[in-house]
This record gives structure tokens, sequence and C-alpha cells, in this order.
């Protein structure tokens, strides 16, 4: 593939993706997350700043933008971001959310610009839904998922998380909701992480996918590999579709990231798994830094990565 006017770190993996942590809150607090990695943080970026990010990332041969948590979606102003973000005119536009807040701001997002959404479920029954999520928003979260669908956001990807003995018995049914409503079903593996203090939490819920990727691949009409992303492969099954979503802490995911990152309170985060080679960038926008001078400190955040695992 002939790639133009796209910079590569050192090791020769091309930047083509920017996702935006633009909120550290949230209104689930789910028993396993990772916050994206993310050092907990109040401040935020206002609309006209995380513009100017995307502005400048473009110009260096960004082509997708994806906006994440906390939820993107407790912002007020997350319809006037993505207005902002789509005037730049990207590839792409995605979010993830946990969909509670769908319901209210589905339609705006799509006349804004967004093109696609993620929305993390784990489960289709209200109590498992309240153990993992902390909160009884299951209804509210479907509804949301059904208004995407039908304004037309497409695809509409739910992320399944996998945990044992807690919804690895779901993922037909799932599968079947999905099917039914047009959507893309991501299986995610478990990964460990901070929030769970406990450290036998990985033990107790971590499941491998392997044993459900071998059934997958009994019954798949067809079997696809992603390019980036991790070589990802996608079943499809009867006119429906499963992507797997493999543990990040291997060097296959390493060697295919093609993705830069920022926190919500404006620095460039190189990589994913670390917090110790953050780039301040936000401080520069607000004293006026001239865009080449941002596009410079993009560039130093390019030269920070490292794979995190060789
Ligand atoms: N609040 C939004 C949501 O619920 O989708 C966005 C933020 S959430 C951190 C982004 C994604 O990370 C979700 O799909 C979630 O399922 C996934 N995630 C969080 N912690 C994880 C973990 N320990 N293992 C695997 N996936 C995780």
């Amino acid at each position: 593939m002939i790639m133009e006017n796209v910079v590569k770190d050192k090791y020769e993996r091309p930047i083509l993706s920017l996702r935006i942590t633009i909120t550290n809150r949230c209104n689930e607090n789910c028993i396993y997350c990772h916050h994206d990695g993310m050092v907990s943080s109040k401040d935020e970026m206002t609309p006209d700043e995380i513009h100017t990010i995307c502005k400048v990332a473009k110009k260096i041969g960004v082509r997708k933008i994806r906006l994440s948590g906390g939820d993107p979606l407790v912002r007020k102003d997350i319809v006037e971001i993505v207005e902002k973000i789509a005037s730049l005119d990207f590839k792409d536009i995605s979010l993830t959310t946990n969909g509670v807040l769908l319901g209210k701001y589905a339609k705006d997002l799509k006349d804004a610009g967004l093109d696609r959404i993620n929305v993390s479920l784990d489960t289709l029954n209200p109590e498992t839904y309240e153990f993992v999520t902390k909160r009884n928003y299951l209804d509210k979260a479907k509804e949301g998922i059904l208004k995407a669908v039908e304004v037309g956001l497409y695809p509409v990807k739910i992320n399944m998380v996998i945990m044992k003995d807690i919804n690895q018995d779901e993922v037909k049914d799932m599968f079947e909701f999905c099917k039914k409503n047009n959507m893309v079903l991501q299986l995610i593996e478990l990964i460990e992480s901070e929030n769970c203090d406990d450290d036998k939490f990985n033990a107790e819920y971590h499941y491998s996918l392997d044993e459900l990727e071998n059934k997958l691949a009994d019954i798949a009409d067809d079997v696809r590999e992603r390019k980036f992303m991790q070589g990802r492969k996608k079943y499809y099954i009867n006119d429906g579709e499963i992507e797997i979503v493999r543990p990040v802490d291997n060097s296959s995911f390493c060697a295919s990231c093609s993705r830069l990152r920022v926190t919500p309170d404006g620095k460039i985060k190189p990589c994913l798994l670390r917090n110790d080679n953050l780039v301040e960038l936000i401080s520069h926008i607000r004293n006026g830094e001239s865009e080449e001078k941002l596009e410079e400190i993009f560039i130093k955040g390019i030269n920070k990565r490292e794979p995190f695992n060789q």
C-alpha cells in the first residue's frame, strides 16, 4: 500500500490514527476498567483545543480519529467536539461509549459528522450488567444502541469483554442480538487492570478466547484478518460478523500499532501501556504556539514510540 504524507516512527510504523480520551469522567464503574491506560486528571480540553490537535494530526498524516473516555458522552459539548473534528474532513471519526447517553445524542452525533460507534455491552442480563458496571442502566444502553443503528451510524460494534463464569455463556445470545440489528460483535479478552485492586481478579475472571475462537473457526463461513490492529481475525457466520480482540501485552500488538493517543489533559501518549514518556502539548496550544511548532511536538511524541513488548 502506498502511503503518502504519513509520518512513520523509527520502527517504520505509520501513524494513521489518533485516540483522544476527552474525559476521565464516567457514568459507570466497570469492575475491570483499565481507563484506557490514563492517569487520573480533572483538566479537560475545550472543543477548540481538540480541534487544533486534530488539525495538526491531519497535517502529519493521521486519517482516523477515535474519541474515548471515561465516557465521552458525559461531556455536554460532545456534539460540538464532533462537529469541529468533522470540519477537518478525516477519513473516519468514531467514538467508544457505554451507550447509556446514546439515545439522547445518537442523531445529533450522526448529523455532526460521526461515522461509526463502538458500544461496550458485556451482557443482556440485568443482574450481570449491574454486577459488572455497578449501575442498572441496561435498558438505557440497549435503547441507545438501537438508536445508533436507526440513525445510520455504521457499523455499530458491540464490545463484549469476556469474563469467566460471568458472561462466557452469553456469546450466542449477544451474537443473535447483534445479527438481528445489523451490528458487529467484538469479543475482547480481559486484560489486567490497576483498577482491580485484588490480585486474584485476573485469575478469577480471565477467560482465554482460544476455545471460543476454535469454535468460531469450525462454524465460520469465512475468516479474514485485518492488516493493522494486530491482524485481528474476523469470523463471518450466517450473515453475522464476530471480531476477536486479543490482549495488548504482546509483540504482535506493538508491531502493528499505528495509533497515537492524547490524554484528557492534553498530553501526547505514545504508548497505551506506559505513562513515563508523555509529551506536553496543551500548554503550547494555550500559549498560542504556531501550528508548525505543534507539529514538531507531535513528531517528538512519535519519536518516543518504542514497542512495549519486543
Ligand atoms: N466508557 C467507554 C466504554 O465503556 O466503552 C469508553 C472507555 S472504555 C475504557 C474503552 C473500552 O475498553 C471498552 O470497550 C471496555 O470494554 C474496554 N476495557 C476496559 N477495561 C478493560 C480490560 N481490563 N480488559 C479488556 N477490555 C477493557
